[in-house]
C-alpha cells in the first residue's frame, strides 16, 4: 500500500499499547490529510496555518500529558512521544507549534500557575482555541538565559515589563505568552502577557530558509503593565523554563526520529525504483550502506526513545538524558537527510519530495531548546561533575 509504515526493525511496536498505536494512527491520518497536501506550499509561500491549532487540539496534541481535567489528553509520555514524531514527520514547523502550546507554555501554567491561571488559560490552550508562545531568548543571551535583561519591577498594584525576546516560535499569531524575566532581586520569574496589553508588539522574523511554515517573531515589552494575577506564583529561578525545555527536548528527541523515518522512507522507496546502469540504484553497495547505516541509526534513536519515555513515565528521567537522546535524534536525522537528499540525485532538491524541506528545518530543531554543543557540554557536565560552560 501506499501508506507510510514505520521502520521498526528491532519490533518496538510491541512495546506499545494498543491505544499508543491507536494514537499514532489517528495522528498519522490527520498528517496524511491535513498537512502533506498543502506543506509544500506553505513552506514555499512562508505561511503559517493557524488552521492546524483546533485540529490538533481535536487529536490530544496540545499537552498530551496535561490532566483532563483541565482539558488536556491525560496521555503517557510515550503516546506524547508518539504524536510528536508523526507530526514531525508532517513538517518540523507542525510539531514545534505543539511543542511550544503544550510543553512551554501549558506546562509551566500547570506546573507554576495559580488555579485561577489554570482554569483561564489551559481549557482554551488545550482546544487550541487560544495560541501561545514562550519568551526565553533575548536578542543578546541565546545559550545563556541567565543573562538576561527583560526586567519585570512591582509597582505596588502591578508590575511593568521592559525588553525584548527573540526568535520566538508562533509569537506572531499568539494570543499570550509565557515571558521570563528577572525581578529587583535579579530573581527569573514568569509571567503571562496577553495580547492587547498596551506596549506589548510580535514583530514577525522574516526571510528564514529553515521552518518557514512556523511563525517566528520578537517580543518586546515597553513599559507594559502587568496585573499582579498574571505572576506564575511557583516559578522562582531559572530551573522554571528549564524545566519546561525538558518537557519540550524530549518531544524533539521523538520528532526528529520522525523525520529521519521520513527521509529514510522516502530514500528507500526511491532508490529500489530508479533505475541507472541497468539496475535499480538500491542494488550499488554504497547506496545499501546509506541506508543500512539510516535504518541502524533510527532503530538505536527508536530504542532510545522508547526506554526515556518509560523513564520519564517513572519520572525518573534526568535532565541529561532528555539532553543526550534530543542531541543524539537531531544528529542522526540530520545526516540521514542528508544522505537521503543525495540517494535522491537532482529530485532531492525538489519539492517533489519531502527530504529537502526536513533538511532544512532540521537546521531549526538542532539549533534551539539548546544548541548542539549546549548539550554536548551538558552530558560533558554530567559525567565528569565539572562544568565546561564557562
Ligand atoms: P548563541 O548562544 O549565540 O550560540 C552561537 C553558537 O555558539 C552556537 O553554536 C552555540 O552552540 C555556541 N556556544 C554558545 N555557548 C557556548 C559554550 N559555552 N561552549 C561552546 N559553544 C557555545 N527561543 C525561545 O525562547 N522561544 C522560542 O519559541 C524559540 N523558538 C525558536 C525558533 C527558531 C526557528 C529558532 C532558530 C530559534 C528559536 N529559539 C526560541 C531560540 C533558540 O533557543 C536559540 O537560538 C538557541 O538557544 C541558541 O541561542 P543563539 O541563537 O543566541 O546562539
Amino acid at each position: 500500500t501506499d501508506l507510510f509504515q514505520s521502520p521498526d526493525y528491532f519490533q518496538i511496536d510491541d512495546l506499545l499499547s494498543e491505544e499508543h498505536k491507536w494514537i499514532r494512527e489517528s495522528v498519522r491520518q490527520w498528517v496524511k490529510k491535513a498537512v502533506s497536501p498543502i506543506i509544500e506550499d506553505c513552506c514555499q509561500r512562508a505561511i503559517f496555518h493557524k488552521d492546524w491549532f483546533p485540529q490538533m487540539g481535536e487529536l490530544g496534541c496540545l499537552g498530551p500529558t496535561i490532566p483532563q481535567e483541565y482539558g488536556g489528553a491525560g496521555l503517557d509520555e510515550i503516546a506524547y512521544g508518539l504524536m510528536m514524531q508523526e507530526l514531525e514527520r508532517g513538517d518540523s514547523a507542525v510539531r514545534s507549534a505543539a511543542s511550544v502550546q503544550g510543553s512551554l507554555v501549558m506546562f509551566p501554567i500547570f506546573t507554576y500557575g495559580s488555579e485561577a491561571q489554570k482554569r483561564k488559560y489551559l481549557p482554551a490552550l488545550a482546544k487550541g482555541e487560544m495560541i501561545g508562545c514562550f519568551g526565553l531568548t533575548e536578542p543578546d543571551h541565546g545559550s545563556n538565559p541567565a543573562g538576561m535583561t527583560t526586567r519585570l519591577t512591582d509597582q505596588g498594584d502591578y508590575f511593568i515589563l521592559n525588553g525584548s525576546k527573540m526568535w520566538i516560535s508562533n509569537a506572531p499569531v499568539a494570543d499570550i505568552a509565557v515571558v521570563w524575566a528577572k525581578d529587583e532581586q535579579d530573581q527569573i520569574r514568569g509571567v503571562i502577557v496577553e495580547r492587547g496589553m498596551e506596549g506589548f508588539s510580535t514583530p514577525e522574523t522574516k526571510g528564514k530558509w529553515s521552518l518557514r511554515a512556523s511563525a517566528t517573531g520578537e517580543l518586546v515589552f515597553d513599559q507594559v503593565k502587568i496585573p499582579k494575577e498574571n505572576l506564575l506564583p511557583e516559578a522562582r529561578g531559572l530551573k522554571a523554563p528549564l524545566s519546561c525545555l525538558s518537557s519540550a527536548r524530549y518531544g524533539i528527541a521523538w520528532g526528529a526520529v520522525g523525520v529521519a523515518m521520513d527521509c529514510y522512507d522516502t530514500a528507500l522507496r526511491y532508490a529500489k525504483e530508479r533505475k541507472q546502469f541497468g539496475k535499480p540504484i538500491a542494488g550499488f553497495q554504497l547506496i545499501q550502506k546509506k541506508l543500512a547505516e539510516m535504518i541502524t541509526e533510527i532503530t538505536k534513536a527508536q530504542l532510545l526513545n522508547w526506554r526515556l519515555g518509560t523513564l520519564k513515565n517513572a519520572k525518573k528521567a534526568t535532565p541529561a538524558q532528555i539532553s543526550m537522546a534530543k542531541r543524539n535524534a537531531c544528529e542522526i536525522a540530520a545526516r540521514i537527510a542528508r544522505d537521503a537528499r543525495q540517494i535522491l540525485g537532482a529530485m532531492g532538491i525538489t519539492g517533489e519530495y519531502p527530504v529537502m524541506r526536513h533538511l532544512m528545518n532540521l537546521e531549526s530543531v538542532i539549533t534551539y531548546e539548546g544548541t548542539h554543543e549546549i548539550h554536548l557540554l551538558i552530558t560533558g557536565e554530567d559525567i565528569t561533575g565539572i562544568n565546561a560552560f564557562v
